[in-house]
Parts: structure tokens; C-alpha cells; sequence
């Protein structure tokens, strides 16, 4: 299997930019059975403390271990997800 591209649209994913807070949602990560995604402190915020723990995001990580079903693609809510391979 080639590489698997994961593009998370942060505009529409992510406190910190006005959309949804990852806290609230993380569908992707409950569906996807191979764990791809991590949610995290998002760390380049243009904060006075970049380590506020009100903004966070998720980032796809495991590439290699998606199996491209697209649960995560049809899950999201804000449509923020894109897959590519
Ligand atoms: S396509 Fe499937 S395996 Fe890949 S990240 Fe999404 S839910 Fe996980
Ligand atoms: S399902 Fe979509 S909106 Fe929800 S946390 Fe994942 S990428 Fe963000």
C-alpha cells in the first residue's frame, strides 16, 4: 500500500481558530480502530501562554497503520478531514 495522506482542516477543527473544540467532538479518534489520531495542546498558538490547555487539536500521527476505511471522513462533523492516497 502507498502512503496515506491525513489533512485536518484546523479552520474548521480547533478552538484556537474559531471552529470546534477537538475536546467537545473527537469522533475520529473513537471510530478509528487503529488509533491514527492524537489529540493534544495545539503548540503554535499565538498566545501569551502557548501551553493554555484551551486550545487543542487533533493530529493524525500512525499513517501507516490506516487501513483507509474513511469512518473518520463520514464521522466528522465539521468536515475537516481529508484523505488521500
Ligand atoms: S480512514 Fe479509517 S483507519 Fe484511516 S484514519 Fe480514518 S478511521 Fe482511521
Ligand atoms: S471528528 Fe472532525 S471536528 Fe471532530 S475532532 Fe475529529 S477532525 Fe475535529
Amino acid at each position: 500500500m502507498g502512503k496515506t495522506k491525513i489533512r485536518i482542516n484546523y479552520s474548521k477543527c480547533g478552538n484556537a481558530t474559531g471552529g470546534i473544540d477537538p475536546r467537545q467532538c473527537s469522533r475520529c479518534l473513537y471510530i478509528c480502530e487503529p488509533a491514527v489520531f492524537i489529540r493534544h495542546p495545539a503548540l503554535k498558538v499565538k498566545e501569551e501562554n502557548p501551553y493554555d490547555p484551551q486550545y487543542w487539536q487533533v493530529t493524525p500521527v500512525w499513517l501507516s497503520l490506516c487501513t483507509r476505511c474513511l469512518k473518520c471522513v463520514k464521522a466528522c462533523p465539521q468536515n475537516a478531514i481529508a484523505i488521500t492516497w
